[in-house]
């Protein structure tokens, strides 16, 4: 049997029951953002770790070193906060071609230095290995969160709004930019560069997590119809998602007239925006959506509600059904 018949979450279904029996009481294995472990009365660590392969999830003729440091610790970060958590470590391990210049990898340590400062998550280990062909970095980020206050995918209640802190379907478009090798425009240069240096939604993960109202949360790294579903299976429901109301940027907007792209698609299945994606009590939202605002000067975006019945999602554009067809993303 080929590992295409079965894909990545065939596989790892494979091997996960092993594995439930040896968690401890309060820890959370396979399945979330971040696994979960307790501390103490208080506290619980989040972990999640993240593998970026050259030539899978990255060209290494496409994105400078610097950006590429910058990327790696973003995606992680995103897990963190994904969860409403805080980091407090990472952990770097890397194979490297034995050819690469070493002023390549004094660039790929700024970048992940930066976000690093940023954040302050200090880097405090990991390894360093030969590759006989590709570049491959593996980041681990280790972070806390008040005991009990995790957000998790199984926490979503029908009736939920289903909100999403920021513009959707940017990567995805500055992806196709970087592979069609298009003309960088001020609007191509702005997608590329969400596409290359992605920020992570700590601070807005901090923030929505500290209102008991926000239940379900997770980051968008594959996109609202390859994600959402996974918090759907896990809570039990399903969601009704309205496209008209998915937060499109100017720049993508431009940039879909001009090259002919259906933003909708885009901004619906487009993966690595790493904003965050939550479900949020009716009643409580206006105060959350406002705390929001004064933050970050700018607001949710509800996209739709959850519902009863089987854990899909129905699509819809002004009310009436939207056939987004057969898209997201999918390893192997
Ligand atoms: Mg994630």
């Amino acid at each position: 049997m080929l590992l295409n018949s079965i894909g990545e979450f065939g596989f790892i279904e494979r091997f996960k029951p092993m594995f439930s029996h040896l968690l401890n009481s309060g820890q959370t294995g396979i399945g979330d953002d971040c696994a979960i472990i307790p501390v103490n009365e208080k506290e619980e660590w989040l972990v999640t770790t993240d593998l970026l392969v050259e030539g899978v999830h990255f060209l290494k003729d496409a994105i400078s070193p610097y950006q590429l440091g910058v990327k790696s610790m973003a995606v992680n970060l995103s897990d963190i906060a994904a969860m409403g958590g805080t980091p407090i470590g990472a952990f770097l391990s890397i194979a490297i071609p034995k050819d690469t210049e070493v002023e390549y990898l004094d660039e790929l340590m700024k970048g992940i230095h930066s976000v690093a400062e940023r954040y302050s998550v200090p880097l405090m280990g990991g390894d360093t290995t030969k590759s006989l062909q590709h570049l491959a970095i593996n980041v681990c980020i280790i972070g806390n969160c008040e005991k009990g206050k995790a957000r998790r995918r199984g926490m979503a209640k029908v009736g939920d709004l289903i909100c999403v802190s920021g513009n959707l379907g940017d990567s995805a478009a500055g992806l196709e930019a970087v592979l069609n090798k298009f003309p960088k425009t001020p609007a191509i240069t702005a997608l590329i560069d969400k596409h290359h240096t992605p920020t992570p939604r700590i601070e807005e993960g901090a923030l929505l997590s500290s209102y008991a109202g926000v239940h379900a949360m997770m980051d968008l790294s594959d996109g609202v119809a390859s994600d959402l579903p996974h918090i759907l299976k896990a809570s039990g429901c399903g969601a009704i998602i309205e496209v008209s109301h998915l937060p499109i940027s100017d720049e993508l907007r431009s940039a879909a007239e001009e090259y002919g792209w259906d933003c909708l698609s885009m901004a619906a299945a487009g993966g690595e925006d790493y904003e965050l994606l939550c479900t949020i009590a009716p009643s409580d939202f206006d105060a959350v959506n406002e705390a929001f605002k004064s933050n970050f000067s700018k607001e949710l975006s509800t996209i739709g509600f959850i519902t009863g019945g089987a854990s899909c999602i129905k699509w819809l554009d002004n009310g009436e059904e939207f056939n987004l067809g057969n898209v997201g993303f999918q390893h192997f």
